[in-house]
C-alpha cells in the first residue's frame, strides 16, 4: 500500500499513515524493528487520547515553541521512527527556529546513520550532524553516549521525541533544556523533561512550527512568560487523567 492509496477520509487515516511510514522505514533501514514495538505502544496511548491534541498539550507545544526561540543552540535530535514519521516536519521545524538537527540512535549503526541522514536531506535537511559523534553525554554507555560537539553537546534546548528514558534522564542532567514528545505521560523520558509533550508526533512538530511562526517578533519578555505559564507536573496529570479516564471526546 502506498501512501497516496490511504483514503484521507478513513476514520483510522493518521494511524494507517503511521504504520504505512514505520513499516517503509524498516525496508530502508531508517527504523530499528525496535521501533515497531515504540510504534505500537505509542499508537495505544493515542487511541487513547482520542487521536487529538488534549489542551494540555497544546499549551505543552507553545511552551515548546517559545523556548526554542529563546534559545541559543536549540538542537532536534531524530531517531529512527522519528526519521520515518515526521522528516519533513523536523526539517520545516529546525527553520522556523533556527535549529540544528542531529541523529541520535539507540542501535547505531554506520548504514542507518547514513540511511538516515540521507532520507533528512531528501526532504530539505541541508546540515545534518550526528555522524561525527566527537562528544559524549556522561553517564551512558560508550555507543548510546555519542553526539556532536558542535550539536547536542553544546546545545542548551533539545527536543527529544520518542527517546528512550535512560538518555532523555542523562541529556537532563547535562543541564539541558528537555523539549519530549512522548505519548506516554509516565514514561521516564516525559517525566525528565522540562517541557513534556504528550501528542503524536505527527500533530506536535507541525503544531510547534505554527506557534513558532505565530510568534515571530514577540519580545523575549514575552516569550519567557509563555514559557514560566507552563506547568509541566500538571501537563503530564491532565494527560494521565485523560488517558485513564477513556473518554475520548
Ligand atoms: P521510558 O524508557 O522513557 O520509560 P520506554 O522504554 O517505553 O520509555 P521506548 O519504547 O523506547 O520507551 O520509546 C517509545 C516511546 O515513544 C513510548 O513511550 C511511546 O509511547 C512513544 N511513541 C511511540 N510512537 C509515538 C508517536 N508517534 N508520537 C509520540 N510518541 C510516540
Amino acid at each position: 500500500m502506498s501512501e497516496i492509496d490511504i483514503p484521507e477520509d478513513h476514520p483510522r487515516y493518521q494511524s494507517l499513515l503511521t504504520r504505512h511510514r514505520i513499516e517503509a522505514g524498516v525496508e530502508n533501514g531508517i527504523t530499528s524493528k525496535q521501533g515497531l514495538i515504540a510504534e505500537g505502544r505509542g499508537e495505544a496511548f493515542d487511541y487513547l487520547l482520542g487521536e487529538q491534541t488534549i489542551d494540555s498539550a497544546a499549551a505543552a507545544e507553545r511552551a515548546a515553541a517559545a523556548a526554542l526561540l529563546l534559545a541559543n543552540h536549540p538542537v532536534i535530535s531524530v531517531n529512527g521512527n522519528v526519521a520515518a514519521l515526521v522528516p519533513a516536519e523536523v526539517v520545516a521545524l529546525a527553520t522556523a527556529v533556527d535549529a540544528d538537527i542531529e541523529i541520535n540512535l539507540f542501535n547505531r549503526t554506520d548504514e542507518r546513520m547514513t540511511a538516515i541522514a540521507e532520507h533528512l536531506r531528501k526532504h530539505g535537511a541541508t546540515n545534518v550532524k550526528g555522524l561525527t559523534a566527537n562528544a559524549r553525554i556522561p553517564g551512558l554507555s560508550h555507543e548510546r553516549a555519542k553526539v556532536d560537539a558542535d550539536g547536542i553537546g553544546t546545545a542548551d534546548v533539545v527536543v527529544v521525541p520518542l527517546e528512550d528514558g535512560d538518555r532523555a534522564e542523562a541529556l537532563a542532567s547535562m543541564g539541558k533544556t528537555e523539549i519530549v514528545i512522548d505519548l506516554n505521560p509516565l514514561s521516564r523520558s516525559a517525566r525528565a523533561a522540562a517541557i513534556p509533550i504528550v501528542d503524536n508526533i505527527l500533530r506536535a512538530i507541525p503544531a510547534i512550527t505554527d506557534a513558532a511562526r505565530e510568534f515571530e517578533g514577540a519580545s523575549k519578555d514575552e516569550l519567557a512568560a509563555i514559557v514560566n505559564e507552563f506547568d509541566a507536573e500538571d501537563a503530564l496529570a491532565d494527560a494521565e487523567a485523560a488517558i485513564r479516564s477513556g473518554d475520548r471526546s
